[in-house]
Order: structure tokens, then sequence, then C-alpha cells
């Protein structure tokens, strides 16, 4: 049995969080890594170069198109998608079919077209929406982080209008007002063993 997580055998199960471009997913995750080391969360393979600060096997898995290619090949992901036009992400299948066995909690944190695959192939897992504050807030964000290109950005923008609007598919909503508190609330879920009456 794990230790310190609080989970009993066969308690646990996939969390996937997911919401609109640079609402504060990888910020909330990041936070989650540092305060709640027992929760384990995915590391996505992806064909994007890596940012200042990113590290191989930590933030993501950083590979070649040809990996990836081979990945998908060996139906070694759980789901894929290409986000923003830009590089293909995918979560590799093994490692959270091992957690979910050990009965740790494990969190995916995709973008909205992965969350839609890993419903078909995982419909018991908790589907969390991270929203927003305000659509003003969004675009501020989006801009405040500066590592995008306008025409980047804009891509983005027209993808998060969409992406806000599935909201409704997900069991759950949390506000990202505070990273704080909004990594607080989805450990509390990721830890309860059953939300909005699934089983
Ligand atoms: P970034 O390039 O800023 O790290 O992430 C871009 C987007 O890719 C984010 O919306 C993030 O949620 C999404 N993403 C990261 N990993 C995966 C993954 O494994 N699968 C899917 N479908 N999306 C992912």
């Amino acid at each position: 049995a794990p230790t310190g997580s609080g989970e009993a055998p066969g308690e646990a199960r996939l969390t996937v969080l997911a919401g609109p471009t640079a609402v504060g997913k990888g910020t909330v995750a990041a936070e989650i890594r540092e305060r709640f080391p027992d929760v384990w969360i995915s590391v996505s393979a992806t064909t994007r170069k890596a940012r200042p600060g990113e590290q191989h096997g930590v933030h993501y898995l950083f590979v070649s198109d040809e990996e990836f290619d081979r990945m998908i090949a060996d139906g070694e992901l759980l789901e894929w998608a290409v986000v923003h036009k830009a590089a293909r992400y995918g979560t590799p299948k093994q490692p959270v079919l091992d957690k979910l066995a050990d009965g740790r909690p494990a969190l995916l944190e995709i973008d909205l077209q992965g969350a839609r695959q890993v419903r078909e192939t995982m419909p018991e897992a908790h589907f969390v929406f991270l929203a927003p504050p305000s659509w003003d807030e969004l675009v501020r964000r989006l801009v405040g982080r500066g590592t995008e290109t306008a025409e980047e950005r804009e891509r983005r923008l027209e993808t998060a209008v969409l992406e806000l609007a599935a909201e409704k598919e997900f069991d759950v909503t949390i506000v990202n007002a505070s990273v704080r508190e909004a990594a607080d609330q989805l450990v509390k879920l990721i830890r309860s063993p059953n939300i909005s009456g699934k089983s």
C-alpha cells in the first residue's frame, strides 16, 4: 500500500485537468508537484522544443517527430493531440496504468482534445475543468506570459474561445483565481474516492 497518500488500494483514480490555454494548468500542476509530492503527475511526451528552465523527464519528455511517430505506432500513448497547430503532445500510457494499479492517485494535465479521448477510453476518471476568473483575465495571462509571438497568441485565443465552451462536458469546475487555492481544491478532488456520482 502507498504511504502518505491516504488512499486505500483500489480506490485510486485518474484525474484529468483540462482548461483553456494560459488559464494556468501548468502553474497549478507545478504547485501540486511542490506541495503534494505524493500526487503523481504524468510527464507528457512532446515534439516542441524545451523552454529555458524546462527539464527532460520532469516537465516533458522532449522527443523528435520520428520518436513521437514510433510511440503512436507502438500504442504507447493513452491519448495525443496537436495543440495550437504547433506541436504534438501525448500521455505515455504504461506509467499511468502502473500508478493506478499501485493504488496511487494520478493526474493528467492535458488539452481538451486529449481529455475527450481519455473520456472515451477511461470514462471512470475525474474530469476537472480549470476556468479563468474572467475572459479579460485570461487574455491578460496570455499576453503577460510573453513566450509567444503575436501570431501564436492570436491562434491560442481562437482556441481558448472554443475551449471555454467545453466547460459543460466536465464533472467539476475549479476557478483559478489563486494558484494555491486551486491546487488545494484539485488535490482534495484527486484524493476523494468519488465525485459527481461516479463510483
Ligand atoms: P505548453 O507547450 O505551454 O507546455 O502546453 C501547451 C498545451 O499542451 C497545454 O494546453 C497543455 O495542457 C497541453 N498538453 C500538455 N501535455 C499534453 C498531453 O500529454 N496531451 C495533450 N492532449 N495535451 C497536452
